[in-house]
Order: structure tokens, then C-alpha cells, then sequence
């Protein structure tokens, strides 16, 4: 018996470490062995990212929202071009900048004098949608998700182009996805749900914006001849006799710009650049040209009597690639709306009249830039992951950025609410006294 104590004691500490390296192992194969069987037994949830520390809080009461203090603006804005990137917030735009040219390249938006951040949450959700958030940048109040140009007890709210068009200003509206989606349509609809797309093209098509640019021919064309219509009306046919109506590029290109009727582009059956459709490709114009036609259009029409203009340009897609988890999808869409921006502060460094503000509605896909190896951060490899679900992502709440040049700019600074948007925007333009439409 001695014999045995003292061998245990002499041996004690490698005893104890090899026991402790046998359960490790044992613990490690039988943790294998669950999660494998698990794992056949459940496959994981589509939607749902299950090995990532997760904390579901209660959050306190929330305060009254109160209007941020505005600087008042003496040097006023003739035009302003608002540009959203559906979906972006700093990791998109970062992820872009890394792929496009390596850390030390610069974008478009870098290049901006005055930048900020906006909080996005919409009336009854931290996470908003595309419409309620749209919603607070066309009419500065808050709204639940899913809502457009109605608030949260459905009352109608005025929106952006339908204030300043009472004081002469024109607008346009051009998206790259159907331009019945949510951005565009909180600009000249209101409807209390973003799906009743029958409702939204008609109130677009009777709205006073000049000029609406874009995809889904298929929401102006009843069922019966291959549209998406339930109300069996072909508005298009309506929008051939009230309109001018584009469907390519060519038609773009060759507008006649005496002529003074409103115009409306449908480059696609659905959205542009569908991957489904590739034949369509190259009859659809780019975001940059989309913008450059309704700037010479605003022009043209400002050289007529009107005192200035809108233009709301939406990248729609940078959203549906957060949605897709797809970062090559990402990087095309944010290629197009980065030169569109480009292009946008190119035109107001040279006119000097002109106020361009670039944001975003949220973030969808929670996009995170990490080592490829945890152990090794310079590999040279960079990964890029989406964080809110497996295949198909989510909108986040985080906030998004604010990029503003020109007169009117200063008001783009600190932390804005999405609602202050609208109202420093409406800051910055010039809309003297009530004077009526321009068109009259
Ligand atoms: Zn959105």
C-alpha cells in the first residue's frame, strides 16, 4: 500500500496533466460527435447564424425624439442631389475601397468636405426597412417599417418634392431597381404598405416628379399580357399618352429635350442589370447616365423658370447584395454608385449651386472585415463575412454615414436622426416665397 502512495505521489502532477489531457480529448471527440449529430439530426436553420455570441437585451424606455438644432444656412442651394445606397453603411463602403484599390485607396465619398452619422431606427422597430427610413428622408418624420409617406396612425405626410414643387423647384426620381421600390416611392407615394405596388405606380405616375428613372416595366402591365398588375390596368399605355416614355439607353440618349412633357424610364422588366435577363444588359443605362440625363433635364427646366431642382438617386442593389451575402455583387453595385457619387460632386464643384448629400437607409448583411486567420493577422488574405444569416441576410441597426458638399453642407455634421435629413435639407434650399409650380 505505501509502495502504491508513494508512486502516486512521486508520479501526482503527471498523472494529473495526462488524466486531464485523456478527458480533454475524450470531451473534444464527444463534442465532434454531438455536433456532428446534431447537426445531421437539425440542420441548421436557414437565416440563422448559431456560432456567434449572441445577447438578446430589453432596452429602456424610449425617449421623445427631439428635431436636432440646425445651423441657419445664409449661402443657400439652388439644387440639391440626394444619393442613397440602399443598404450601405462604413463596411460596404470600406469593403468597396479595399477591392476596388487596396486600404489606401479613395472613393468618391472620400472625397466629400463634410461627413456625419445618421441613426436610422424607424417608429416601431431599432432594425427599420427601406420604407420607413426612406419615409424620414422625404418628409422628416418617423414612420413604422413598411410604411411610405403615411406616419404611424396613417395620416398623410407632405414629402420633399411635393413641398418644393409649391415653390417652383422640379424633381426627379431614379433607382436601379423597380422604381416602385421603397426609396424612390417615398418620394411620391403613400401607402401604408411598400408591397401595394399597383397603388404606388399610379400615385408615381400622377405624381409631379418630371422625370422617374428606372426598372419595372412588369408593375405598369396587368397579368394577363405577362405583368405583375392584380388591378388588370395597363398603365403603361396611360403613361404613353400623359409621358414621354423611355425603355433604353437609345431613347436616353436621343431625348429630345425641347420637349417639355414629363418623362419616365422603364430600362427592364424588373430590376436593371437582372441576371436572369443578360440579353437586356446593354439597352439599360448605368446609375451615372440615369443621373447625368435627369441633371441636363433639371437644367434644361431651371433655364425655363424654375427656381431649382431634386434629384434622389438610389443605388438600390448595394442592398439586395448584403441580402444575397454575395461580396462580388457588392462590389459591382458599389462601383456603380460610386462613380454616380463621382459624378454628382463633379457637377456641383463646378456649377457651386448645387448641394449633394450621400447616405444610406441602414446597413444590411452586418458585414465585418476580419484577418483571414485569427492567429495571423497579416496573411494576406482579408475575409469578408456577412453576420446576420446564413444565405440570406438581414437589415442591422447600426447607423450609417451622411457625406454632403456644397452650399447648405455645414448641417451634415455630428449625428443626425434620419428625420434631420429631410429638414437640413430643407435648410439648404433657397424656396423663397410660395410661388406655385414652375409648369404653369
Ligand atoms: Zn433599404
Amino acid at each position: 500500500m505505501n509502495a502504491i502512495f508513494n508512486f502516486l505521489k512521486k508520479y501526482a502532477l503527471i498523472i494529473v496533466i495526462a488524466f486531464s489531457i485523456g478527458a480533454f480529448a475524450g470531451y473534444k471527440a464527444l463534442e465532434s460527435l454531438d455536433v456532428q449529430a446534431l447537426t445531421n439530426a437539425t440542420p441548421v436553420p436557414e437565416g440563422l447564424i448559431t456560432d456567434k455570441d449572441a445577447f438578446f437585451e430589453i432596452l429602456p424606455e424610449g425617449k421623445v425624439l427631439t428635431q436636432k438644432k440646425l445651423t441657419s444656412v445664409d449661402k443657400k442651394a439652388k439644387n440639391i442631389i440626394l444619393l442613397i445606397g440602399d443598404g450601405m453603411s462604413i463596411s460596404q463602403i470600406s469593403s468597396y475601397r479595399l477591392l476596388k484599390g487596396g486600404p489606401n485607396a479613395r472613393l468618391s465619398f472620400d472625397k466629400f468636405p463634410i461627413s456625419g452619422i445618421v441613426l436610422t431606427h424607424s417608429e416601431d422597430a431599432i432594425v427599420t426597412d427601406s420604407a420607413s427610413s426612406a419615409t424620414a428622408y422625404s418628409t422628416g418624420k418617423k414612420t413604422n417599417n413598411g410604411v411610405l409617406g403615411l406616419d404611424k396612425d396613417k395620416k398623410f405626410l407632405e414629402n420633399l418634392t411635393e413641398k418644393i414643387y409649391k415653390y417652383g423647384f422640379v424633381s426627379s426620381l431614379i433607382s436601379t431597381s423597380d422604381i416602385t421600390h421603397a426609396t424612390p416611392a417615398a418620394f411620391a407615394a403613400h401607402v401604408d404598405s411598400r408591397s401595394k405596388t399597383d397603388d404606388i405606380s399610379k400615385q408615381m405616375m400622377e405624381s409631379n416628379v418630371m422625370v422617374i428613372l428606372g426598372g419595372g416595366r412588369h408593375l405598369f402591365l396587368p397579368e394577363k399580357v405577362g405583368g405583375k398588375r392584380k388591378d388588370g390596368i395597363d398603365l403603361l399605355q396611360e403613361v404613353r399618352s400623359s409621358h414621354t416614355l423611355l425603355t433604353t439607353i437609345d431613347d436616353l440618349d436621343d431625348f429630345d429635350f425641347i420637349d417639355n412633357t414629363k418623362v419616365i424610364g422603364l430600362f427592364a422588366d424588373e430590376h436593371l442589370r437582372d441576371i436572369e435577363k443578360p440579353d437586356n444588359h446593354s439597352l439599360e443605362p448605368s446609375l451615372s447616365d440615369m443621373l447625368a440625363f435627369a441633371i441636363k433635364r433639371s437644367l434644361q427646366f431651371n433655364e425655363d423658370g424654375c427656381k431649382g431642382f431634386f434629384i434622389m438617386a438610389e443605388g438600390s442593389q448595394v442592398d439586395w447584395a448584403g441580402h444575397a451575402n454575395n461580396i462580388n455583387y457588392l462590389k459591382k453595385e458599389m462601383q456603380d454608385f460610386d462613380e454616380a457619387v463621382q459624378n454628382a460632386l463633379d457637377y456641383a464643384k463646378e456649377s457651386q449651386d448645387t448641394l449633394v448629400v450621400v447616405t444610406a437607409d441602414h446597413e444590411t448583411g452586418g458585414l465585418l472585415i476580419e484577418p483571414a486567420s485569427l492567429t495571423n493577422y497579416t496573411a494576406p488574405e482579408v475575409k469578408f463575412s456577412f453576420n446576420t444569416g446564413i444565405g440570406y441576410g438581414s437589415h442591422t441597426g447600426v447607423p450609417v454615414p451622411v457625406y454632403a458638399y456644397g452650399p447648405g453642407s455645414e448641417n451634415f455634421t455630428g449625428t443626425l436622426d434620419n428625420t434631420d435629413v429631410y429638414h437640413a435639407m430643407i435648410e439648404a434650399l433657397d424656396l423663397g416665397s410660395q410661388s406655385g409650380s414652375c409648369f404653369q
